[in-house]
């Protein structure tokens, strides 16, 4: 059998924060908690909870852009969190990250081409007319015109910038992009557009992808396969048709419910999810979700679920699923 394009187990991070005035205390935030999962390849994978559940933690740390405490992250069955120096960076070329804010990412001082050329030069990668042509072809690949290139970001509307980004992200010739959040920032026609181009790319390329969002709407039409994160784990997976149209957690069904329904004859209607995340610092006892579940038990109270397959492909964590004997 062959490894998948990537195989993140058990991945964790603890961040140590101070906080409090004038006595300030040292407090440390599980921001992931053993997260595992897969992408194959040409695959879309999404990553889906809302904002501090630790999804954008996971896409950095399997990146190393901030570095892991433990877990494994193996690229086409290779050690990525081992690799040292020259490997390093081969490694990091095959690995590109889209950005939710395109323009805080971007050199405001910088012209497009310069940001498109950068990552070549750094990775020693062709002359400096093999670059140029590089340039052009990945500005052609995003739809924006070749004159781009002389230009500076905030000559760009946001949509635009998300191409630039993207562009930026392409020019290595990676096999795998952690787009996180590419969306969010837009306005909703323009990110059926973003998402277009992002297909296309998908199935132009064969590029796999993580693709993280607080929307699972936006995730069920671009990934074949979810992951729902709350406070750091992953409390159900499996293919996205299936966690949309039939959640089994009571967190993705309300996650479900609270997302945006772009078809007006959608039986799922619009809801305000209930409550607010729980910290990170002082999570709930039990099943972190239990303050906020309308099917809490006393069990849940005290006990953290064990992960059930209920089917082949989909598991979930919550206590309504016995795990079979
Ligand atoms: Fe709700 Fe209990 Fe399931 Fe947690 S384990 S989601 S509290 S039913």
């Amino acid at each position: 059998m062959t490894a998948p394009l990537l195989d993140v187990a058990d991945l964790r991070k603890t961040f140590v924060v101070r906080r409090g005035f004038p006595r300030a205390e040292t407090v440390r935030v599980q921001a992931l908690a053993g997260v595992s999962f897969t992408v194959g390849e040409g695959e879309a994978f999404g990553l889906v909870g809302e904002s501090g559940c630790g999804k954008s933690t996971a896409g950095r740390a399997l990146l190393r852009l901030i570095e892991p405490d433990g877990g494994r992250v193996l690229f086409r069955g290779e050690d990525f969190l081992g690799a040292r120096s020259r490997r390093l960076r081969e490694l990091r070329q095959k690995l590109q990250i889209v950005f939710q804010d395109p323009f805080a990412s971007l050199n405001p001082r910088r012209s497009v081409g310069r940001t498109l050329a950068e990552p070549m030069h750094v990775h020693r990668l062709g002359s400096k007319a093999e670059i140029a042509r590089r340039v052009a072809d990945v500005l052609d690949e995003v739809g924006l015109p070749r004159d781009a290139a002389d230009k500076y970001p905030h000559e760009f509307s946001g949509g635009q910038r998300q191409r630039i980004g993207i562009a930026r992200a392409l020019v290595l010739e990676p096999d795998l992009i952690v787009a996180d959040e590419p969306v969010s920032a837009l306005d909703v026609s323009i990110q059926a557009q973003i998402l277009l181009l992002l297909d296309r790319l998908k199935e132009r390329r064969g590029l796999g992808f993580l693709f993280i969002s607080h929307d699972l709407g936006v995730v069920r039409h671009f990934c074949r396969r979810v992951a729902v994160m709350y406070l750091g784990r992953i409390v159900e997976d499996g293919p996205a048709e299936r966690i949309f149209d039939a959640p089994l957690h009571p967190y993705t069904r309300a996650l479900r419910d609270a997302s945006p329904v772009p078809d007006p004859r959608a039986k799922v209607t619009m809801a305000r999810l209930e409550g607010e995340v729980a910290s990170a610092i002082n999570p709930p006892s039990g099943c972190h979700f239990h303050p906020r579940c309308p099917h809490a038990m006393d069990r849940c109270r005290v006990e953290y679920p064990e992960v059930t397959e209920v089917e082949p492909g989909r598991r979930v964590a919550c206590h309504l699923y016995p795990a079979a004997a």
